[in-house]
């Protein structure tokens, strides 16, 4: 039995309705008391009901009640989702009245987290109601609804069961050393199996931290000396004159943080307005910016103009030779001496002439094409690669415990823990503390 609890489950601010979502025993009867229209207490459940809310005697709103009886509730609980205008007046009049009346407002994420105590979803189902809410692009939607789905517990329970079965049989082996008929574990036996489930947990973890990738976007920063066409580039990326482009070298003034969407990838763009500093000292300054850009990206766009390559882009494609990046030739419609240079992309940004070149090497170095390929068999969320990182740990500590020959119930103890870190990922052996800071970051009212 848990407390009746309320909240605005829309966002805050005008708009047709608002719906403000009550939740818990004795939620239906408590809005009956201020509900003018039907008796909602004795309504079939999965109904709506026309009427209005009223405070001593006088209308505050002309409302839609829907009432749901457990269990097949968004909370199994009793639950009441009263649709009222959409104006943060009267919407807040509604709440104001339902905590008169005796519910408690609930805290952020309160009615998922009710969800997941009261077994309708796991803790992957919990965090993919998160992910869906945070989604920016088709890929993560996606994701997100697999998660719903269970299938990445699912996932999950298949590594875990492996590990059970050794930690089984090893147990058997320990406690009933007499059974005859019981195969005696050897490390011999054990090591081929952890190696098993080892590989599938790091092919598991090397498709989710490409997720990740898809889920957070890719710090990128467009560097280049002053006047080889940045602006452009990225004017012709974002489909709008955003930025200011001049042609005067160091004169563009544009702010180029933001985020671009290629595909089903998140650029997040680095301001690097500043190392376009006109004047002597770029040379000095330019360099020692854009190596400070350099330790904050994740993939570059190196731009140089095609007819020119001088020190200053020398340097630029030395300083960035060990990351990621994409070399880009601007300018190619003057192309006076085409440069050769291994690697690269010839465009003319003023043209618009190589822009799905661009496009197609920042998707093939994100990897998403591999996504695509395994069909969303990977996580998403940082919490779950985190705790699948420790999994994976502790399967290497159980490799090199039993490639070193030791007792038995010594590798034991490492399978267990790494067991018990994939549990954590679905939720089966976490602790309040993790609940509590898991649910606190949803929105109200979800
Ligand atoms: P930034 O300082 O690197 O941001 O360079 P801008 O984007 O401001 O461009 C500098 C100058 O080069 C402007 O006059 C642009 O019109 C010109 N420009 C940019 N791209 C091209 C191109 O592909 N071809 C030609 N011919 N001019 C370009």
């Amino acid at each position: 039995m848990y407390d009746p609890i309320c909240a605005i489950a829309t966002p805050y601010g005008k708009g047709a309705i608002s719906i403000v979502r009550c939740s818990g025993s004795g939620s239906i009867e408590l809005v009956n008391q201020i509900f003018k229209g039907a008796d909602l207490t004795s309504v079939a459940s999965h109904t709506i009901h026309y009427g209005n809310i009223i405070d001593k005697g006088q209308v505050i709103d002309e409302v839609m009640v829907s009432v749901f009886l457990p269990p097949r509730t968004y909370t199994k609980e009793e639950c009441v989702e009263i649709n009222t205008h959409g104006g943060m007046f009267v919407t807040n009049k509604v709440l104001e009245l339902l905590l008169k009346i005796g519910f408690r407002l609930a805290e952020p994420g309160e009615f998922t987290k009710r969800a997941f105590l009261n077994g309708r979803i796991d803790l992957t189902q919990a965090e993919a109601v998160m992910d869906m809410i945070d989604s920016q692009n088709n890929l993560m939607l996606k994701q997100a609804n697999k998660a719903l789905r269970k299938e990445i517990t699912i996932l999950i329970e298949k590594l875990r069961e492996k590990l059970l079965q050794l930690l089984a049989k090893i147990e058997v082996n320990i406690d009933y050393p007499e059974y005859d008929d019981a195969v005696e574990m050897t490390n011999e036996i054990i090591l081929p199996n952890l190696k098993i489930v080892k590989s599938e947990v790091l092919t598991l973890l090397e498709h989710s931290q490409i997720g990740k990738t898809v889920n957070d976007g890719i710090k990128t920063a467009i560097i280049g000396r002053p006047n080889v066409g940045k602006s452009s580039l990225l004017n012709m990326l974002l489909d709008e004159e955003k930025a200011i482009v001049s042609q005067y070298a160091g004169t563009t003034r544009d702010i180029v943080e933001g985020k671009l969407n290629i595909g089903n990838i998140t650029l997040n763009l680095i301001d690097t307005a500043g190392i376009r500093e006109s004047g002597d000292f770029v040379e000095q300054i330019g360099i020692s910016k854009a190596k400070e850009v350099l330790k904050q990206a994740e993939l570059i766009l190196l731009v140089l103009d095609n007819n020119e390559i001088n020190d200053y882009d020398k340097e630029l494609l030395n300083i960035t030779k060990d990351k990621k990046r994409i070399i880009i030739l601007n300018k190619m419609d003057l192309n006076n001496q085409p440069t050769i240079m291994e690697d690269h992309i010839m465009i003319s940004a003023k043209e618009g002439v190589g822009m799905n070149d661009i496009k197609e090497k920042i998707l093939e170095l994100s990897k998403i094409y591999e996504l695509n390929q395994i069909d969303g068999n990977y996580l998403t969320n940082a919490r779950q690669i985190g705790k699948l990182e420790n999994a994976l740990s502790a399967i290497n500590d159980a490799i090199i415990a039993s490639e070193a020959y030791l007792p038995v119930d010594m590798v034991e103890l490492d399978i267990k823990k790494a067991w018990n870190l994939l549990g954590e990922i679905i939720g089966v052996s976490s602790g309040d503390e993790l609940i509590n800071e898991l649910f606190s970051k949803f929105c109200l009212g979800k």
